[in-house]
């Protein structure tokens, strides 16, 4: 079965950990060992795992990401949310994590992030996992 978690978010970038909300979701699936595939149906946010322990390295991604991509492009898009968009391509939508003993196989430091590059918005992400 396809889960799928809600997000609010409340600034115009931001990365959200989504790591402990996603764990539940493998343990509610009862899928020992296989694979968790995350997936943002949105086309100015995206999902990426990095490092939660420190809240410094999220701000320095974002930090970086608004320095390549300036709000000052002669961007085409007329909706006003270019900058986003191409954030988003940047980063990507999906991402898959190995499940073992029925948790995601992650690094000491990783966690998974939900990446807001247009908000504040109700956001989606569809999570699903798959005995292998
Ligand atoms: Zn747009």
């Amino acid at each position: 079965m396809l889960q799928t978690l809600s997000v609010r978010t409340s600034s115009r970038t931001e990365f959200l950990d989504l790591t402990s909300p996603v764990q539940e979701v493998v343990h509610q699936s009862g899928v020992s060992v296989g694979l968790c595939h995350l997936f943002v149906p949105h086309t100015t946010a995206a999902v990426t795992i990095n490092e939660n322990a420190d809240p410094s390295v999220k701000a320095d991604i974002l930090m970086v990401l608004g320095r390549l991509v300036s709000d000052r492009e002669k961007y085409r898009h007329l909706e006003g949310n270019a900058p986003a968009h191409v954030k988003a391509s940047l980063i990507g939508a999906a991402l898959t994590v190995p499940v073992s003993g029925g948790r995601l196989v992650l690094g000491t430091w990783q966690g998974i992030f939900f990446c807001e590059f247009d908000g504040p918005r109700s956001r989606r992400m569809h999570v699903k996992v798959v005995a292998a």
